[in-house]
């Protein structure tokens, strides 16, 4: 049986390259990149290496980029940090009903702290209004936390704008770009960002490394108390495999950028196109075109999403539902609920994320066996035979 791998928003395989520059990280430049001897000396050299690939990449300076454990961390440490460094200036946080719970949760926590936090909406499409942003600023505002792409629905929010009105009231601006990292541009002066999250293993590295970028001059506070290490504000040892990984996957997107982000964009349009020519009765979520490279978002009506997802695993296609971290709560997608689904429609959602390696067979394949399997999961629906007049 064919097997096809369609998650990449879940997470991505390490490219054998990354794999290739991570190895002798391991077992020859073991040294813990603090030491002072050729073997600290050596691993140092690699993290500097990497730190800097990363670093010009998105227009910063080496000194304002700090690795952490991943996505989650630095969400954590961007939001707690700058709202605890700068209480006395304010306590006012704004954010989107669409973010990822790295960031959500953080700022329900803050709120039972005393913070305020404004919970900006978005359109159907999932796009913030810049006018709603701006009105919602206060004198008390002390920092904005918004995504640049969805990992659900795929929407590109627009960044540039928003930072503008960042610098403009003099509000600190965070944006999550996990998602969005090797996707779409990021420039952190030409889109005025202060605080920027990656995670390396949404772009083909390995889980467990991510990074934050943060503003020369940024008031933050650390998240853990610890050793000196990537200048006394993370403490811990660095991972240092992990750190090549991530610097050789950036290095590979950004290579890659165009060719492998129009081709994407093909493949994505094309199941976008083929689903909605061979099934009625669906809903495309996300904006059409301002939309992550490989995100296919859609909700049928009718049916279950995780039912979806049980047949289609049975013909060898991995996908998700809502989103993998929810997965297992009967709640359907907060991402899908916040663009103004009903639970019905939203409860039929599935996700199909597609990735470098995915080929122009594997999106005919799902097409071709997504459409039966729709039609049969229908068929137990007295709805759908209510909708259909019982025709079918
Ligand atoms: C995956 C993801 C995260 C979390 O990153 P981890 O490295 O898995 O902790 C945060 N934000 C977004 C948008 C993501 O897609």
């Amino acid at each position: 049986m064919r097997s096809v791998y369609m998650d990449h928003s879940a997470t991505t395989p390490v490219k054998p390259e990354v794999v290739e520059a991570m190895l002798p990280y391991f077992t020859e430049i073991y040294g813990n990149a603090s030491s002072v001897h050729a073997f600290g000396r050596e691993a140092r050299k690699g993290v500097m290496s990497a730190r800097n690939t990363i670093a010009e990449y998105i227009g910063a300076s080496v000194d304002e980029l700090f690795f952490t454990a991943g996505g989650t961390e630095s969400d954590n440490w961007a939001i707690r940090g700058v709202a605890h460094a700068n209480k006395q200036k304010g306590n006012h946080i704004i954010t989107t009903t669409i973010e990822h719970h790295a960031v959500l949760h953080v700022c329900e926590m803050l709120e039972k702290e005393g913070f305020e936090v404004t919970y900006l909406k978005t359109d159907a499409d999932g796009l913030i209004s810049l006018k709603d942003l701006e009105a919602a600023i206060q004198p008390s505002t002390i920092l904005i936390s918004i995504m640049a792409v969805n990992n659900e629905i795929g929407t590109i929010q627009p960044i540039e704008e928003i930072g503008q009105i960042a610098k403009k009231h003099g509000v600190l601006f965070h944006t999550d770009a996990v998602q969005a990292l090797g996707k779409i541009e990021l420039d952190v002066n030409k889109q005025n960002i202060d605080l920027m999250s990656f995670s390396a293993h949404k772009l083909y590295g390995p889980k467990g490394i991510g990074a934050l970028y943060v503003r020369k001059g940024t008031r933050i506070k650390n998240l853990m108390d610890g050793g000196a290490q990537e200048k006394k504000r993370r403490p811990g040892t660095e991972n240092v495999p992990g750190i090549i990984g991530f610097g050789k996957a950036v290095e590979l997107a950004a290579e890659g950028f165009e060719e492998n982000n129009a081709r994407l964009i093909r493949l994505r349009d094309k199941m976008i196109a083929g689903i909605e020519a061979t099934i009625p009765y669906i809903r495309l979520n996300g904006h059409r075109t301002k939309r992550h490279p490989g995100n296919v978002n859609f909700c049928f009506e009718f049916i279950e999403g995780e039912s979806l997802l049980l047949s289609l695993d049975l013909v060898g296609i991995a996908a998700s539902s809502g989103s993998a971290c929810t997965s297992g709560s009967l709640d359907p997608s907060h991402v899908l609920m916040a663009i103004g689904l009903t639970h019905e429609i939203a409860h039929g959602s599935l996700r199909l994320s597609l990735g470098e390696f995915t080929t122009d067979e594997d999106v005919d394949y799902v097409i071709e066996q997504l459409k039966p399997i729709v039609e049969r999961l229908r068929s137990y629906s007295p709805l759908y035979e209510k909708a259909t007049g019982g025709t079918r």
